[in-house]
């Protein structure tokens, strides 16, 4: 089996009504999603957490990575990933070629998961459990004034859907954060796990007032309180502020979830597996995570090839038996509009009742609509033969 054509599509979607986090609007959505296809006419589905212009992505695919992988057997996963990631070390490292390279990655999983007939999780060493928790990712700004006012009536939605962990924006500045946790706070009750997530919004003296304030309304996990390069400021914030604190969503590569591992920088590891380098990586985050006993979650912020990257991921990773009922595994599950999310997959795993299941197909398990794909289709590129 011999990779003989590498295609990657940008996609993109207006939002009739924006939403905010701590850094900006969301406008639009976005993805990019890298298709790998064989002489045996196997294909291979991947995905990029895209946070840029789609055409950035296109291009790194076709012109930087592709080289590496077209004419080589998509078995050899690891010898393409060190010797993609070796050929592009002056350049890249993170950022948009570890996230290309994630993708490519992720499709070479799916292609031989495909030609076994086994499911990505089964690869990776098998299946922990069938069912992951999730936790509703939400509670955003909304334009307006009065955006506080609506958000218990949103918290109070996830819980009726069966979500027991909510998880809320802050970075608004200290009082509104404040205020706003205490409103979702009354509004859902002690008994639902209550998150929060600043995106990196404050310096370490913020984070832990903030941190200090709201630790009475009983917040499980502070994520990304600080920039994501200031280590030294996120231990600052575990060590001087009651909550836990998670981040990792914008690490890459075994180097990345190392340096904060060996700082103890964070309690829970967020790897997004569409940017961190792909399933092949995440499981050697995975390791290093079981290795210095920190819990490691999974970041999802995408189309369905996201959602399923993770639920295999998260159905295999392997942990300590005493955490797997006290401290259960979590999958984030965005609950913000994004019609590619919606409609590029035509079998997304689905949320019901707390949990979403792993996919049992083999590789990643999902079919895509190639229609939709090309509805929301604004860049695309090209490398190898003819399909
Ligand atoms: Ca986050």
């Amino acid at each position: 089996m011999k990779i003989t054509r590498i295609e990657t599509f940008g996609l993109e979607a207006p939002l009739p009504t924006p939403f905010g986090w701590s850094q900006a609007w969301v406008t639009r959505r976005r993805a990019v999603l890298v298709r790998v296809e064989t002489d045996d006419d196997m294909e291979g589905w991947g995905e990029i957490y895209c946070q840029a212009p789609p055409v950035i992505y296109t291009a790194i695919v076709a012109e930087l990575l592709a080289p590496h992988f077209l004419g080589a057997d998509p078995w050899d996963r690891d010898v393409l990933w060190q010797a993609a990631y070796n050929a592009t070390i002056d350049a890249g490292q993170r950022g948009f070629v570890v996230g290309a390279l994630s993708a490519l990655d992720s499709a070479l999983w799916d292609i031989v998961g495909k030609a076994c007939g086994q499911p990505v999780h089964r690869l990776l060493g098998g299946l922990a459990r069938a069912h992951v928790r999730a936790y509703a990712t939400g509670l955003y700004r909304q334009p307006g004034d009065d955006w506080i006012a609506a958000l218990p009536a949103e918290a109070v939605g996830y819980v009726e859907r069966g979500f027991r962990v909510v998880k809320m924006k802050v970075g608004f500045g200290i009082p509104l954060d404040v205020a706003a946790v205490r409103a979702v706070r009354e509004a859902i009750g002690p008994d639902i796990t209550l998150a929060v997530d600043a995106n990196h919004a404050y310096k370490p003296v913020q984070a832990i007032e903030l941190g200090r304030r709201i630790a009475p309304y009983d917040i499980a996990w502070f994520e990304e309180p600080v920039s994501p390069e200031d280590i030294a400021g996120y231990c600052e914030v575990r060590a001087r502020q009651p909550i836990p604190v998670a981040g990792g969503e914008l690490a890459y590569t075994r180097f990345g979830f190392r340096d904060l591992l060996e700082r103890r920088a964070v309690d829970i590891l967020q790897p997004d597996l569409c940017l961190c380098g792909g399933l092949t990586e995440g499981r050697a985050i995975a390791d290093l995570a079981r290795t210095w006993n920190v819990r490691c979650w999974a970041h999802v912020w995408g189309t369905g090839i996201a959602q399923a990257t993770a639920m295999h991921f998260l159905g295999w990773m392997p942990t300590k038996s005493a955490y797997t009922d006290v401290d259960p595994l979590l999958v984030e599950w965005d609950n913000t509009p994004n019609p590619l999310r919606d409609q590029i997959v035509l079998n997304p795993p689905v949320y019901a009742a707390g949990s979403v299941a792993v996919p049992t197909d083999p590789g990643l398990g999902v079919t895509i609509d190639r229609a939709a794909v090309a509805r929301f289709q604004t860049a695309h590129s090209l490398a190898g033969g003819k399909s």
